[in-house]
């Protein structure tokens, strides 16, 4: 269902069947909204920012937020299963991070804005003119929240929250994958007492439907968005029309670098995690790995190992360490990679293919895939595949691996894996990603700022960054 102006609303757009990714049996239907009930949407939003919200002091919209954060707690369970039928992550996943995080987002995000200075000048101005000069932060308005399907309560909150705790209302396109969690969080804003109108929900795809729609709109005062980099080009395209802002947050085909000199069992741990967490479909993945020659052969087998050792099944058994991808389609295209990366003669030291598991076998499961061999040329190497695979190239020198991975059109994150700090310090400023670690991977502060270099993205969200991209500075002189 659709959430407008505080009330469910079926679609009257196209419909279309949700999956269970884990069996691929179909539990649902979504009836898209059409471009009335868009239109519709923002103007709800439009007017909220009229009402009791727009008057609303920030100490007051601090603690609606709190509650938003309390209100997802206190249904966690359904949060949870809900995130669990639409991705089929494993229940120790979704549970740790998806909806925590989904959560916390509303508390950091509270923090944030009460802490939130603007600059002042009292001096005479430099002509000699005495004047008091400060800024205000005003909201920009009506927000469309754009999201994919990997991360969906946690994505979509990580917007929601501090467009929020500026004042903005949002209208939120969840991915047509993952409906559920956007929907459910309807209830948990009506129940605090969130206004009418402040958060919306319109379901369906993106080109030619409610995506574009939304993206389009005149209404739309910012657009933040969360994706491909191909689906980012197009929303700039759109965002480019009456000249809104955007934030986009991209795609990303991160490289992990491995030294010699790297503690073998805490970078086997990060590096498992980094290449198949979420059975590999996280922004921040890691999908090419160069390893010092030294080490090399050692990592590629412990990498291996860990590839061998997942499992697969009902992710609501806690046992269950490794879902299927999101969709059928999504499945053909990490497949198409195996098969390629085999034609053209990588060595497949883990996986390469289908699980044989009974009772999942209509679930969109692939296995876990670790290559060598290829040349860096390859699509293997340098195009995202989000799928739960890497490929590892050796490399001898420092020089060499900074321009391996640099040899990218996307600069999203990397990992450092060494016990040399002052190169991790080195290397961090070489490397062109938004985010690096060092013998870490996906250790998030979330007042740090977070986004992507090159084709990885614009702009960063997280912390004060985030309060930059949802409000809008006011400057304000007075002559004394
Ligand atoms: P996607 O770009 O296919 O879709 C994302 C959202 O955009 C969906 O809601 C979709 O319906 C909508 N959309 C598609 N075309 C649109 C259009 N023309 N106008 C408006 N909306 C449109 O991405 P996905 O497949 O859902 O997610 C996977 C991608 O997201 C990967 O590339 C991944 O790297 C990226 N991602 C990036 C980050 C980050 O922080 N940088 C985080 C998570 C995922």
């Amino acid at each position: 269902m659709n959430f407008i102006d505080g009330r469910y609303v079926a679609g009257r757009g196209e419909a279309f069947a949700n999956h269970f990714p884990t069996t691929g049996e179909v539990t649902g239907e979504i009836r898209a909204a059409d471009r009335d009930q868009v239109d519709a949407a923002v103007g709800a939003a439009k007017a909220a920012l009229k009402g009791p919200w727009g008057r609303m002091s920030v100490p007051e919209r601090m603690t609606l937020l709190r509650k938003l954060a309390d209100g997802i707690n206190a249904r966690f369970d359904e949060f949870l299963a809900a995130e669990i039928r639409d991705t089929g992550k494993p229940r120790s996943i979704a549970s740790h991070i998806d909806i925590p995080r989904g959560a916390a987002n509303f508390n950091v995000f509270a923090d944030q804005v009460s802490v939130l200075g603007t600059e002042s000048f009292a001096q005479p101005t430099p002509d000699g003119t005495g004047a008091l000069n400060y800024a205000v932060r005003m909201p920009r308005g009506v927000i469309a929240v754009i999201c994919p399907w990997n991360l969906p309560l946690l994505l979509m909150t990580w917007k929601v929250a501090p467009a929020l705790a500026c004042g903005n209302t949002v209208v939120v396109k969840p991915s047509e994958e993952t409906p559920a969690t956007a929907t459910l969080l309807g209830e948990v804003m009506n129940d605090v007492g969130i206004p009418a109108g402040v958060y919306n929900v319109v379901h369906g795809r993106g080109p030619g439907c409610a995506g574009e729609f939304l993206t389009s709109h005149s209404g739309v005062d910012g657009i933040t968005f969360t994706g491909e980099t191909r689906t980012g080009e197009a929303i700039m395209a759109a965002a480019a029309r009456g000249v809104r802002p955007v934030s986009l947050e991209l795609g990303g085909k991160n490289p992990g670098i491995v030294f010699d000199d790297a503690d073998f069992d805490k970078t086997m741990e990060g590096i498992g995690r980094a290449c198949f967490a979420n059975t590999g479909q996280v922004c921040l993945g890691t999908e090419r790995m160069y390893v010092q020659r030294g080490i090399f052969d050692r990592i590629a087998e412990g990498l291996a190992e860990k590839a061998r050792a997942f499992r697969f099944g009902d992710p609501f058994d806690k046992a269950t360490t490794m879902g299927p991808v999101i969709s059928e389609e999504h499945r053909s295209k990490v497949l198409s990679y195996y098969e390629r990366a085999k034609g053209e003669g990588a060595t497949v030291i883990a996986g390469g293919g289908v699980p044989e598991l009974q009772g999942f076998e209509g679930g969109y499961w692939v296995e876990p895939t670790v290559w060598t061999g290829l040349p860096e040329s390859s699509p293997i190497v340098q195009e995202e595949i989000f799928g739960p695979c890497t490929h590892l190239t050796p490399f001898d020198t420092e020089e060499e691996a900074i321009e391996l991975a640099n040899a990218s059109p996307y600069g999203l994150a990397t990992s450092i894996w060494t016990e040399n700090l002052t190169r991790g310090h080195r290397i961090a400023a070489a490397v062109d990603a938004g985010i690096t670690w060092v013998n870490c991977w996906f250790l998030r502060d979330l007042r740090t700022p977070f986004g992507g270099s090159k084709a990885s993205g614009i702009g960063r969200e997280g912390g004060v960054h985030s309060m930059e991209f949802y409000s809008e500075l006011r400057n304000v002189c007075i002559k004394l």
